[in-house]
């Protein structure tokens, strides 16, 4: 299902007690969770609809429990997606599970793969429900608005017209390259990143029906997101080496991909052209303090996620209930103050520098040397034992499935 969000336009909505910038998943459900209970509150959204498909997609059992707790899990099991209870690799010519989620206490025990604009789209329908919520597409907060050393809003584009809204608080949920964090001159420390991604999709052939998330060979490494009518391929490549790979021709980086995906040539021919393979760039970095008077970030905004293990979604929705569950009862008493806006990076912290760490280890110590190795790759120790040992598969599932330091819905 590719819905498009209507786009909703609400010039009216001059102030309120929370003005959340960026519509992704931490945006999102923050504002459907503090609409919930009955805080007026806007989030912008500087793009018409939520259709970007160089989001990722996956939604994993954390996300899951959380939707249980809203009462919103049936309906979204209702919206097309697939499941995955065993994450495996194919490595050389080898294949190794990593993870199985089916041993998980949890509601959902796999990890559910649809595309984020149809979640997005499922929770701001959701949201829309309570009068508290509003949602402005196409809208872009474009500075803050200070008063007394205070954030007391946001300044805010739609089309030709430039606006401010009023608010109590201002969360900057608008992602890795957050306007709110730049205008807030929030200090981000930056983590190197050794890969980046190449970004394209191959329509299903019918014949194909891969159990295999990943495939790494002969220095290349490809993951492979089902959206049921065609592959979602992110392509992982040595950092800044993107003009190279193009200067060997969309042949060879044809041939690269189906090799890969065991796939014939026919199959990856609908790459005719580079404009059909989309640079992302991948960046880790963290801001050291998350929160000033007036305004707090979350999200990739406070952390930008890697890619790797596909947790980035999970993690900005811990986020977004952790914030509610601190920001609700103060919003209840009057305006948050600093010391309340501290305990969001207090509470989240950890679990998100515990991940990062782990993205960073695995994109430095495990992908990175892979893709400079040519020929075929032997499957790694620790994955051939972790392979053999279907108790081992375990850990990973929890650590990618339920995360560090998982949050639960406490708000009415
Ligand atoms: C290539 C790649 C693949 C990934 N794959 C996965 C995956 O499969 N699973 C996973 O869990 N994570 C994945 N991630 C990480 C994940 O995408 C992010 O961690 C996650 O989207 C963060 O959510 P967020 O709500 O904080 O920010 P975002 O999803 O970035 O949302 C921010 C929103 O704010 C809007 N916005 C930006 N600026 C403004 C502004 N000034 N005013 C108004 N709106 C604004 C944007 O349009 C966007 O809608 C991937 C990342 C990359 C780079």
């Amino acid at each position: 299902m590719e819905t498009i969000s209507r786009p909703i336009k609400n010039p009216d909505a001059r102030s309120t007690r929370c003005c959340i910038a960026g519509g992704g998943p931490a945006g999102i459900m923050l504002g459907y969770l503090l609409a919930r209970s009955g805080i007026d509150v806007v989030v912008l959204e500087k793009w018409p609809d939520f259709f970007r498909d160089f989001r990722g997609d996956t939604i994993h059992p954390s996300t899951m429990e959380l939707l249980k707790e809203l009462g919103l899990l049936e309906k979204f099991l209702a919206l097309p997606h697939s499941e995955m209870t065993r994450m495996t690799f194919h490595v050389g010519d080898r294949e190794a599970t990593v993870a199985d989620f089916r041993h998980l206490k949890t509601p959902c025990p796999f990890i559910a793969f649809i595309p984020q604009w149809d979640f997005l789209t499922f929770l701001s329908e959701e949201a829309k429900r309570y009068p508290q919520f509003r949602l402005m597409m196409e809208t872009e907060a474009t500075d803050l608005v200070k008063e007394n050393g205070r954030v007391v809003g946001v300044a805010a584009k739609s089309g030709a017209q430039t606006f401010e809204i009023r608010a109590d608080l201002v969360i900057g949920a608008d992602g890795r390259h957050s306007t709110i964090r730049e205008k807030g001159a929030f200090e981000v420390e930056e983590v190197g990143v050794p890969i980046d991604v190449l970004w394209f999709r191959i329509e299903r052939s019918g014949a194909d029906d891969k159990q295999s998330f990943g495939y790494i060979n002969d220095g290349a490494a490809l993951v492979m997101l089902d959206r049921h009518t065609y592959w979602q391929c992110a392509f992982i490549i040595e950092k800044g080496s993107y003009e190279k790979v193009k200067s060997q021709g969309l042949e060879r980086f044809r041939e690269r991909v189906a090799a890969l995906a065991h796939l014939p040539a026919s199959a990856v021919a609908e790459i005719d052209s580079w404009d059909k393979v989309k640079f992302l760039s991948v960046t880790v970095d963290h801001v050291r303090a998350w929160a000033k008077e007036g305004v707090a970030l979350i999200g990739d905004s406070a952390h930008a996620m890697s890619p790797v293990g596909g947790v980035g979604i999970n993690y900005a929705i811990q986020d977004a209930v952790a914030a509610a569950n601190i920001l609700i009862p103060s919003f209840g008493k009057g305006i948050p103050d600093l010391r309340t806006l501290k305990k969001i990076q207090a509470r989240r912290e950890k679990p998100v520098r515990k991940m990062q760490r782990l993205q960073v280890y695995l994109q430095d110590r495990i992908i990175s040397p892979l893709l400079v190795r040519r020929g075929r790759t032997s499957l790694p120790w620790f994955l051939r034992v972790i392979g053999r040992v279907p108790l081992l598969q375990r850990i990973p599932a929890r650590v990618l499935g339920i995360g560090f330091g998982p949050e639960h819905v406490v708000s009415k």
